[in-house]
């Protein structure tokens, strides 16, 4: 089994690579909630949103979220009525965010309502998310304390940031089967996914960092930082707010106390050597995933990393 910790964009397209070298039933992906919110009365959930959307093959490549072909009557229905609509919702996509805030007003926890709606588009891999307790990631900002989603969609992220804090995470556990599949897997993959804002929500929850550590499985990382900056979004700002580099570094510091590997672009070829002299291990590929092929060919890296890594602490001592 494998699993990997994702969220956001970079870990859509990453998930829809490994999907391509593996049987959909070896893999569990564990999905950040810290981006959830309420819109429009209804949950949104949208970093399960795109990693279902991808395994179903109904995600929307173009933009990087949302359902391919999707029409937006609602919305524009919603603004003749004075509603907020800076955040965008497809036809089809309102579909899942009724079905969802449906279930979960009959009292089912989100682990059990993405098991169930997950089913229903015939997705047959796990998606578990990090926990069922509500989590707002907040973004700390000179206009004031905003929600992700303020903060990322209806302001373009263009306020400079001071600092990131997961509300609501000193009472969360993880969601039921996030232990054990970190546990019993037999390589934990991060998705090249914002560092602060996507991955650092699962790491928050209590007990997962310590699962990473201690799993026997390979822990190996795909830096979303490549040649200094952000391949997208705001994941440079944000990690020079908590004072980690813009670099692979930086990436690699941000992980350091639970990862075997990672994996790096050509473009930091030359600073990947820095980090393998620090003691770790790194290998260097293209992590750009513009097409299925380079997306498919970055997650058989990834893989391949995860099983020399098996393979050598299997190895015995000579
Ligand atoms: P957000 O857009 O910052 O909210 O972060 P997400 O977690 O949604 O994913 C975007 C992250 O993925 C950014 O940090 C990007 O640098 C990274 N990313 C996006 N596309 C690629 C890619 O093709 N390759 C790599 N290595 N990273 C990518």
């Amino acid at each position: 089994m494998i699993v990997i910790l994702t969220g956001g964009t970079g870990g859509a397209k990453f998930v829809y690579g490994v999907r391509q070298v593996l049987a959909p039933e070896e893999l569990t992906v564990i999905v950040n909630t810290g981006d959830d919110l309420e819109w429009w009365g209804l949950y949104v959930s949208p970093d399960i949103d795109s990693v279902s959307y991808v395994l179903s093959g109904l995600f929307n490549d173009e933009r990087g979220w949302g359902v391919k072909g999707d029409t937006f009557e609602c919305q524009q229905a919603m603004k003749r009525l004075s509603r907020p609509a800076w955040f965008n919702v497809g036809d089809r996509d309102l579909a899942m965010h009724l079905t969802r805030t449906q279930l979960l007003n009959e009292g089912k926890t989100l682990t059990e309502v993405t098991a169930e709606l997950t089913a229903k588009l015939g997705i047959t891999s796990r998606i578990l998310p990090m926990t069922n307790a509500r989590i707002e990631t907040r973004v700390d900002t000179p206009a004031g304390e905003l929600s992700f989603q303020e903060y990322f969609v209806q302001r373009w992220y263009q306020d400079p940031v001071k600092s990131v804090r997961f509300a609501g995470m000193e009472h969360a556990s993880p969601a039921p089967g996030v232990i054990d599949a970190i546990m019993s897997a037999s390589a934990v993959l991060l998705a090249p996914s914002n560092p602060i804002t996507s991955v650092a929500p699962i790491l928050a929850v209590p007990g997962i960092r310590t699962a990473l550590r201690t799993t026997p499985a390979s822990v190996v990382a795909v830096s979303p930082i490549v040649a200094n900056a952000a391949v997208s979004g705001p994941a440079g700002i944000l990690m020079a707010a908590h004072g980690f580099p813009i670099s692979i570094a930086g990436v690699a510091k941000v992980y350091e106390d639970f990862i075997d590997a990672l994996v790096v672009d050509n473009q930091d070829a030359e600073a990947a050597k820095k980090l393998q002299r620090a003691g770790l291990k790194v290998h260097a590929t293209n992590t750009i995933m513009k097409t299925a092929k380079a997306k498919a060919a970055l997650a058989q890296a990834a893989l391949n990393v995860a099983s020399q890594l098996n393979s050598s602490h299997a190895a015995p001592a000579s």
